[in-house]
């Protein structure tokens, strides 16, 4: 096959999270495309048609500097998404040349529980307690340990006892975690895109998570879970479409416009933009306690390939996630505004990225 030389930016992504709705987006939009693959999982991008272009690695530790130097050639705009820095490393990102479409100095406090909080704090976010020590537990807590993949390896306590029972029977040399609130109500997680050319914050779409053992361990009675000693995890296996009261349509649009302008002030800049999406529990008092915040797309955005209800009504033209962004890249291209969408403008594409 073999990309031709276009003025038009490539949208270049990983084989893997949310690829197909970015990929798919992009040829929407008129944008060529290139997909990153490990060898042996390139099937999906395939069988399903979306990939113009497939490039295979061996290992993700295959990504060196002169596969950047092929990016940079084509123009390829680097779309990072949900898996992008689990494997590809911060430290890879940090340095990756290639054009990116994002901020990357986000991920730094994306990543870092702490600078996370006082993000989220700093804007105005209602946020479970964390308790210092086991010792404080005084009420049902969800601990997480660090580098818990997915929701696998949480657990829930109701008591210090609890905690070390479950502790050192199972992580007896894990001492990296959080303990957080339990908070009771349903969880909701609202995808975003900010647009820098607009200023403007849009909702996309919402989602909850289908997550093996705690969707199923309601398929079993009270008695039968007792007798089984179900630990719950909350290892993701898909993502469910969710549309909330209209209502609570105005405080979730303020709590992005508050996330957006915090971060322009902590990480300076243009701070972040793009999609994002905060990840929410709401209480049936209708309190909404924000857990986690993503930086990029994610996978809870697949099932809207399509658009979603709420893009339904904004656009006039099937609208995901990936198509959004698409859609950024081209118009800013267009208007020889790229630098806006950029991490950094690269300066070694000269005139060469643009339209
Ligand atoms: P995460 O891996 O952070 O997305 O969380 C995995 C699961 O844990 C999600 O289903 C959340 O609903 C749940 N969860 C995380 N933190 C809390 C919390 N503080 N209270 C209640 N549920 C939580």
């Amino acid at each position: 096959m073999g990309l031709q030389h276009s003025n038009k930016p490539v949208i270049a992504t990983l084989g893997t999270h949310s690829a197909l709705q970015i990929l798919k987006g992009a040829r929407d939009e008129g944008l060529p495309n290139l997909c990153i693959c490990r060898r042996g999982k390139e099937q999906p991008y395939r069988s399903f048609g979306v990939a113009d272009e497939i490039l295979l690695l061996d290992d993700w530790s295959d990504w060196d500097d002169a596969l950047e130097e092929e990016l940079l050639r084509r123009n390829a705009v680097v779309v990072p998404h949900g898996s992008f820095v689990a494997y590809l490393g911060s430290e890879r990102i940090h340095h990756m040349r290639a054009a990116y479409f994002g901020t990357k100095g986000i991920l730094e406090w994306e990543s870092d529980r702490t600078k996370e909080r006082q993000w989220l704090e700093k804007a105005g976010l209602l946020l479970p307690e964390v308790l210092k020590k086991p010792e404080d537990i005084d009420r049902p807590v969800i601990v997480k340990f660090h580098g818990a993949g997915g929701g696998f390896g949480y657990f829930i306590a109701r008591s210090p006892d609890q905690f070390y029972e479950v502790k050192n029977r199972k992580y007896p040399d894990e001492d990296d975690y959080v303990i957080q609130e339990y908070i009771v109500g349903v969880p909701l997680y609202i995808h975003y895109f900010y647009s820098p050319m607009t200023g403007e914050l849009e909702i996309m779409s919402m989602d909850k998570r289908y997550e093996s053992n705690a969707d199923s361990i309601g398929r079993i009675r009270a008695a039968d879970q007792l007798a089984s000693n179900i630990y719950t995890s909350y290892t993701i296996v898909g993502n469910i479409p969710v549309v909330v009261r209209e209502s609570m349509l105005p405080e979730l649009f303020a709590m992005g416009e508050r996330v957006v302008d915090v971060s322009k002030k902590i990480c300076g800049g243009k701070g972040l933009f793009g999609p994002f999406c905060l990840e929410t529990i709401v209480t049936r008092k209708l309190h909404v306690y924000v857990f986690e915040i993503s930086a990029r797309i994610v996978a809870g955005t697949n099932p809207f390939v399509e658009g979603s209800p709420y893009t339904a009504l904004k656009y006039d033209v099937p609208m995901s996630t990936g198509r959004r962004i698409a859609r950024e890249i081209r118009i800013a291209s267009e208007q020889g505004r790229l630098e806006d969408v950029l991490d950094e403008y690269p300066a070694m594409y000269g005139s060469a990225l643009r339209v």
